[in-house]
């Protein structure tokens, strides 16, 4: 079913103003003064939690020493897509290194029991065309994401150098050798000339502070190390049959948990589903690809479909634009578009679309809050409607959540009055003045993403030119050339959501960079430079346009209830998931890095050849 704007309650059954108090209230509700601070690292006694590998065996190996041309830490998309460009742009001696036991990142940790992309994996599943894969479906299953991140290593010759289950903790800049000491915890000591951060934004699992969690003597685990051995069944065949005599409580209702609950509704003998805020959930309406559809496609579609979905999730539909989506991200967008093609695509000014969009946001979000009304008991499905705007949060679909809290075994705890869950005993938990027996707490509480970098990444030491940390060069916020280099920081790249352009797909943003930074190491290679870095000067001017044309988000992330998105509701912090991305749009920035490739000379960016001596 895709969502027309009828589907929409019309804009004069809500009252928006005092829609608008009311999600202020609910936000009032769940902002913690103490931010990203409520949440536990995973180390000292949860280091497990990080560290430990459920999936694959650690096989022992020798450490490995020598040179090599690159370093790329990570092997999740990011990774593996620079590395993919790397080898388009001539360059073959790299390493990935990754803490997990293959390809995938985020899908190789992610097994939890209903695990799919929630994305439209047309777009959201990279190089499709390279590979010639054709994704099962509409939303595709995690190990079959996993899969196409084996084919993607296979294609691209990924393989033979990467080093698995390998943390990396030191990379030092050595200006009389020109290179970066890289240190891991398997002892690996290696040389590389050039170093390319990408980790990606979810690597690292987060813990809600909750009080006595250290007391609790039951089974804890996060969703992104899934204990089958525990729970039954299996990552292919996720039936959990050892959780019919056990008692589960799952903190959190994020993008994660959406999936995960309807399995253990299904299988667990009691489910409590600990909220602190509720999610958006659209219908699913999963369907299969259709083969002859896809053949069909002319060369170039991917790209052409991402640009499309960056469009309309991000920005605006051009008038007989298509939405090729159509899925809860494009709504909004298709819905306005849809009124404007009605109008005759009057000439409205970005304010007015502005205030177009807010309009039809009041209007989606109150198809969604009915959407709860499925469930039986008016108070449980209450507490289940989201009272904010879209995108405040992750949206998510799932045609079994809802129905769950329909069944006697499943057991919605609402902490939003406690801003979390009020408490732990060795035995179970605390909510409103009764403890719950529970033989096991699961949770599904997300990853660092918005604390401190030395937190997030886990790198101990990351020291440029004259011992400086990037730590303390970033304190206050990324200072970078087009968001992939630092001045200080010879010969090392950043991916991801620095001050660079953030296109919709995830993927899409880094095999851009990828193949950006591949252009700049192959030519500096090419011009025998053993170092390059942007000019103090050149790093300013690019800061400077950057601010010149960012957009202000900032009141809509105010307004917004507490997440990663928004910093946990820290406007004092400057740093965002997002970084400072380039306002003038995605691909505005993409034609900007291309002008710049093609000049050819480089600009801004010193490179040093090796001193010959005489
Ligand atoms: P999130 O960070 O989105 O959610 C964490 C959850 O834990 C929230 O519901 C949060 O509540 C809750 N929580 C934290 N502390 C407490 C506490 N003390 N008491 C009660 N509840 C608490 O993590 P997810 O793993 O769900 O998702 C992370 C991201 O992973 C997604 O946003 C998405 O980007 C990605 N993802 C992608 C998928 C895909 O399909 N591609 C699928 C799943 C995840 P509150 O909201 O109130 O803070």
């Amino acid at each position: 079913m895709i969502c027309q704007p009828s589907d929409c309650p019309p804009a004069s059954e809500i009252d928006i103003p005092a829609m608008r108090a009311k999600y202020r209230q609910e936000r009032d509700r769940r902002v913690k003064r103490d931010h990203n601070d409520q949440y536990v690292p995973t180390s000292g006694k949860w280091a497990g939690i990080y560290e430990t590998d459920p999936y694959t065996p650690v096989a022992p190996r020798e450490p490995i020493t020598g040179e090599t041309d690159v370093v790329i830490l990570g092997a999740g998309y990011c990774g593996m897509m620079v590395a993919a460009q790397l080898r388009k742009a001539g360059i073959t001696k790299f390493h990935n290194i990754d803490h997990g036991g293959n390809f995938g990142g985020t899908w190789y940790w992610n097994r939890y029991p209903g695990i799919q992309c929630d994305n439209d994996s047309l777009v959201y599943m990279p190089l499709l065309e390279e590979t010639g894969t054709m994704p099962s479906k509409k939303f595709a299953d995690g190990y079959e994401i996993h899969d196409h991140c084996q084919v993607i290593a296979d294609t691209f010759g990924l393989r033979e150098n990467a080093l698995f289950h390998t943390l990396i903790q030191s990379l030092k800049w050595d200006p009389a050798l020109n290179r970066w000491h890289v240190g891991t915890n398997r002892g690996d000591s290696i040389k590389a000339r050039f170093v390319v951060l990408a980790m990606g934004p979810l690597n690292k699992p987060k813990l809600p502070g909750i009080p006595g969690l250290d007391q609790f003597q039951g089974k804890v685990f996060h969703t992104a190390r899934w204990d089958y051995d525990y729970t039954g069944g299996a990552w292919r065949d996720p039936v959990l049959s050892k959780l019919a005599d056990k008692k589960v409580a799952i903190v959190g209702t994020g993008a994660t948990a959406i999936q995960v609950v309807p399995y253990l509704a299904k299988y667990a003998q009691q489910t409590y589903v600990v909220q602190r805020t509720p999610s958006t959930i659209d219908a699913r309406d999963n369907r299969a690809i259709d083969p002859a559809w896809f053949a069909a496609q002319q060369p170039g579609w991917q790209q052409e479909r991402i640009r499309n979905f960056h469009h309309a999730a991000m920005e605006r539909l051009a008038p007989g634009e298509p939405d090729l989506v159509k899925d809860i991200w494009t709504e909004i967008s298709r819905n306005c578009a849809a009124e404007l093609e009605a109008e005759g695509w009057p000439e409205i000014s970005p304010a007015d679309y502005a205030a177009r969009r807010e309009v039809m946001d009041y209007r989606v979000m109150e198809r969604l809050r009915r959407r709860c009304d499925v469930v039986t008991d008016p108070q449980v499905a209450e507490a289940l409607k989201p009272y904010y705007r879209y995108l405040c949060k992750r949206p998510a679909s799932n045609d079994d959540y809802y129905p769950a809290f329909n069944q006697p075994n499943v057991h919605l705890i609402d902490v939003a009055e406690t801003r979390g869950l009020e408490r732990l005993t060795e035995t179970g938990f605390v909510h409103e003045g009764t403890e719950y027996p529970i033989d096991c707490l699961i949770m599904a509480s997300g990853y660092e993403v918005t604390n401190d970098l030395d937190r997030r990444w886990g790198i101990d030491t990351i020291e440029g030119e004259g011992g400086l940390s990037i730590y303390d060069y970033w304190r206050d916020g990324y200072r970078t050339f087009q968001g992939m280099m630092a001045h200080g920081f010879p010969n090392m790249f950043f991916t991801g959501f620095t001050q660079a352009g953030t296109n919709a797909s995830n993927s899409k943003t880094f095999i851009d960079q990828g193949f950006h930074i591949g252009h700049i190491a192959s030519e500096a290679l090419k011009r025998g430079a053993v170092r390059v870095e942007p000019s103090q000067a050149a790093q300013d001017a690019y800061i400077a346009h950057l601010r010149s044309v960012a957009v202000d988000v900032s009141e809509f992330q105010t307004e917004c209830t507490p997440s990663y998105f928004n910093n946990e509701g820290d406007q004092q912090k400057k740093r965002s998931i997002f970084g400072e991305p380039w306002g003038e749009g995605y691909y505005a920035f993409e034609a900007m890095l291309q002008r710049w490739r093609e000049a050819g000379d480089l600009a801004g960016l010193e490179l040093t050849r090796e001193a010959v001596s005489a």
